[in-house]
C-alpha cells in the first residue's frame, strides 16, 4: 500500500539500519486517532516505536482489538506499571561477565549482537535494552566476548540476539560466524530473530549463505505470535533458509489479545511446522515493564497447551516456558498432565481422565 511506505527505516553509519516509527506517521495513516497520539508520545518517549511496511499492510484498521497492531502499534496501557515489573526481567546482568554476553547455563552463552530491531514489540521483555540508539557489539568489546567464549571449552552453543541479530549486514554476519565457526568447541550457532516474518525482505540469499560456516551448525529461531504474520514473503524467506540447509525452531509469546485463543495458537503451529519449523518455546511473557495487559494466568495458558496436545500433530507442541523471576532456568509450565492429591500422583491422559500414578 502507497501511503505506508513513507514511513522509512533511517539509515545509521554505524549499525545496520536503524528502523523507527513516528506517532505522528501513525496517526497520518490511521493507525492511531488524534487524541491517541496526543498520549502515546509520552509511551514513545521511553520506549522504542518501529513498525515495519510489511507488518503496517497486515494490520485491519477496521478493526481496534487487531492482533497484529496490539503487537506493534503502542497503548497507553505501556505507562501503567505494576509493582512486580522489572527493567531487567529476567535478570540477564546478574550473568553477564563481558559485555554483550550472556552466560547462565553451562554450555550455551548468548551474544548481544546489537540492540536494534527491524519493529519493537510493545511487549518485548528486553524493551529497556532494545531501540535505535543503543550499541552495537563491535571492536574491543566483540573480541572481549569472542576471548571469553575460546577460553571456556564448555561452551557448545553460541546463540545470537540482540535487538535482532538479522539487523546485521551480510558482510559483518558472516564475519562473526566465520570467528565462532573458528573456535573449535562451538558446534553450535543459533539466531533468534524476528526478521524473517516482519521484514523477509532482508533475508537475500547473499544473507542466508553468510550464516553457514564449516564445522558449525546453524540454526535459526523464528519468532512469529499469529498465523496472519506468515505472509507470502515471510513464507519464502523461510523456504529460502530451509533449501540452505539451516535448521529451523519457531519462538512465540503467549498474548491476551494476540493468540490467547486456541484457533489462534493452532494456525499459528500449524502454519510453521508447515513450514518445516519445529515449534520450539511458547513463553509466558515476561515481567517487562508496562506489559501486564499482554499478561494472561499461566492456568489459561496451560488450559491452551492442553488443547494443542489434543488437536494437533506432535510436530506441533511447543513447550511454554517461564523465565521464572530469580530463578535458575527457564521452567516449563506443564503441570497440565501432573497433579498431587492426597491419594499421590494422577497423570491426565489425551480424554480429559485422570489416573493414579505410581512410579
Ligand atoms: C533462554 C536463554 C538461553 C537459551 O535457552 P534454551 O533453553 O537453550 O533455548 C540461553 N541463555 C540465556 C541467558 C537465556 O536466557
Ligand atoms: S524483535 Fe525481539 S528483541 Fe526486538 S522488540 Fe521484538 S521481542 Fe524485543
Amino acid at each position: 500500500m502507497a501511503p505506508q511506505a513513507k514511513i522509512k527505516a533511517l539509515p545509521q553509519p554505524v549499525q545496520a539500519e536503524v528502523s523507527s516509527t513516528k506517532i505522528v506517521d501513525l496517526q497520518a495513516h490511521g493507525h492511531v486517532t488524534p487524541e491517541e497520539a496526543t498520549r502515546l508520545e509520552a509511551v514513545a518517549e521511553r520506549y522504542a516505536v518501529a513498525v515495519t511496511p510489511t507488518m503496517l499492510d497486515l494490520i485491519d484498521r477496521a478493526d481496534p482489538h487487531d492482533p497484529i497492531r496490539a503487537q506493534f502499534v503502542p497503548s497507553v496501557l505501556e505507562l501503567q506499571q505494576s509493582p512486580e515489573e522489572s527493567a531487567d526481567p529476567i535478570d540477564d546482568a546478574a550473568f553477564s561477565p563481558v559485555p554483550g554476553l550472556v552466560h547462565r547455563y553451562e554450555d550455551r552463552v548468548l551474544l548481544k549482537v546489537l540492540s536494534v530491531c527491524p519493529v519493537y514489540c510493545r511487549f518485548c521483555f528486553r524493551r529497556e535494552m532494545v531501540g535505535p540508539g543503543g550499541e552495537a557489539l563491535v571492536g574491543a568489546n566483540l573480541n572481549q566476548a569472542l576471548e571469553y567464549i575460546r577460553a571456556r571449552p564448555q561452551i557448545f552453543e553460541v546463540i545470537l540476539t540482540g535487538g535482532d541479530p538479522f539487523m546485521l549486514s551480510a558482510r559483518r554476519a558472516r564475519e562473526l560466524v566465520q570467528a565462532l565457526a573458528a573456535i573449535d568447541h562451538v558446534k553450535v550457532v543459533r539466531w533468534h530473530t524476528r526478521v524473517p516474518v516482519v521484514a523477509p525482505e532482508r533475508v537475500t540469499d547473499d544473507f542466508v549463505s553468510a550464516l553457514r560456516a564449516e564445522g558449525v551448525a546453524s540454526w535459526v529461531a523464528i519468532h512469529a505470535n499469529h498465523p496472519r504474520e506468515f505472509t507470502p514473503e515471510a513464507k519464502a524467506a523461510i523456504i529460502r533458509m530451509r533449501e540452505a540447509g539451516i535448521s529451523l525452531v519457531s519462538q512465540s509469546v503467549l498474548l491476551r489479545g494476540v493468540n490467547d485463543r486456541l484457533d489462534a495458537l493452532q494456525d499459528l503451529m500449524r502454519g510453521f511446522v508447515a513450514l518445516g519449523v519445529k515449534p520450539y518455546y511458547l513463553h509466558h511473557p515476561d515481567l517487562a515493564p508496562g506489559t501486564g495487559h499482554f499478561r494472561l494466568p499461566i492456568t489459561e495458558g496451560q488450559d491452551l497447551m492442553a488443547g494443542l496436545r489434543r488437536t494437533l500433530t506432535g510436530l506441533a507442541q511447543p513447550t511454554y516456558v517461564l523465565d521464572v523471576p530469580g530463578g535458575a532456568f527457564k521452567s516449563p509450565l506443564d503441570p497440565t498432565y501432573v497433579r498431587e492429591t492426597e491419594g499421590g500422583l494422577q497423570l491426565l491422559d489425551g480424554t480429559g481422565v485422570w489416573h493414579d500414578y505410581k512410579g
